[in-house]
């Protein structure tokens, strides 16, 4: 069934939804978790795959047509490749995606793919033992290895002062011996440890600048919503990426929505409020009075956020639990 386009109030289409799949992480990364861990949620709390399905099949419904499966990392959730099945039968989903620490991949990637994930992003903040451990508290740069091959992958990198600048010409030649786009992420006050500032983060126009002194970069004009800045090198062979949300905000057509791993809508990275969805859901709410309820919420999505702003407050959760 056809339903109107889901719309904020300031006349912006929501065409993408972020699903956290799970809070939980084998991964403890400086800028997202505490080395001990966070308190998870029951597993009870999280959303069962037809609770998933469900809502993702009303959003489908209002013309989300863009899925990404997230978390936590969402390859601890049991059985992930049987939601993704589920959802890429889902009417009106054209994109099925994953965001990954990597660990698990050589262990699900075949799966993912025959179940529909039509693309992949991998984090992966280092391409040095050393750096890596520091960065995700793990010593597993063996992710490298687990990379499938043929499909196609985004390889993002957070971008932290004083740690990354070493990172950025090793990531160029990446980016350009392998068929990745390597993006840089500027590194979000959405850390659980709440220590972020604005002086821990390299901004993409520092990046930019000690790569332009090697190579030549054309940028790709940006299309509708994008999150990223595309660059290729001038001689064709490589992408790079660059996600500034600190210093160049790409608010003003953001077409995105997350759903929690427990069931809230979340209209904005930076929300500070969330939507529940699945108390409704588990008290039998029909479809009409779902749909009526993720409408009025969206109707008051963030018109932008608020990060370097006077009075910016950070969320009370941090990535991993929104579900970056
Ligand atoms: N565990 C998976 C992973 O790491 O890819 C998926 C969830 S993780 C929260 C999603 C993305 O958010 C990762 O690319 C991670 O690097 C990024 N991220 C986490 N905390 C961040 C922060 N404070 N600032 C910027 N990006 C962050
Ligand atoms: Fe886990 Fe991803 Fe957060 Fe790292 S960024 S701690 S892998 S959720």
């Amino acid at each position: 069934m056809e339903r109107e386009q889901l719309k904020d109030g300031h006349g912006r289409d929501i065409r993408d939804v972020r699903v956290s799949v799970t809070d939980r992480c084998n991964f403890r990364c400086q800028y997202c978790m505490p080395a001990e861990g966070l308190p998870w949620l029951d597993r009870s709390d999280v959303l069962t795959f037809e609770e998933i399905e469900r809502l993702v099949t009303l959003l489908a419904s209002m013309g989300v047509e863009s899925v990404r499966l997230t978390g936590g990392e969402p390859l601890v959730r049991k059985d992930l490749p049987v939601l993704a099945g589920m959802l890429a039968k889902v009417p009106g989903v054209k994109d099925l995606a994953l965001t990954t620490n990597g660990y698990l991949l050589e262990r699900d990637a075949e799966a993912l793919v025959a179940s529909g994930i039509n693309r992949f992003n991998v984090s992966l903040d280092s391409l040095e033992r050393d750096r890596f451990y520091q960065l995700t508290r793990r010593d597993s740069l063996e992710v490298l290895a687990q990379f499938p091959e043929a499909h196609p992958i985004k390889v993002n990198a957070v971008a932290l002062k004083g740690v990354t600048e070493a990172e950025i010409l090793p990531f160029a030649e990446f980016a350009r011996q392998h068929p990745y786009e390597v993006r840089f992420i500027e590194f979000m006050p959405l850390d659980a440890d709440r220590s972020w500032s604005s002086e821990q983060v390299l901004k993409g126009a520092e990046i930019r600048a000690v790569l332009s002194a090697h190579y030549d970069l054309v940028e790709e004009p940006r299309k509708e919503s994008a999150t990223a800045r595309v660059f290729t090198f001038a001689n064709g062979e490589g992408r790079l990426g660059f996600i500034d949300p600190v210093s160049e905000p790409f608010c003003s057509d953001c077409d995105r929505i997350r759903i929690t791993a427990e069931g809230n809508l979340r209209t904005c990275l930076f929300s500070i409020g969330e939507t529940g969805l699945r108390g409704p859901m588990r008290l039998g709410v029909t479809d009409d009075e779902l749909v009526a309820i993720i409408r009025d919420a969206v109707w008051r999505k963030e018109l932008k956020h608020q990060v370097g702003d006077e009075g910016f407050v950070q969320p009370e959760r941090s990535m991993s639990a929104i579900g970056g």
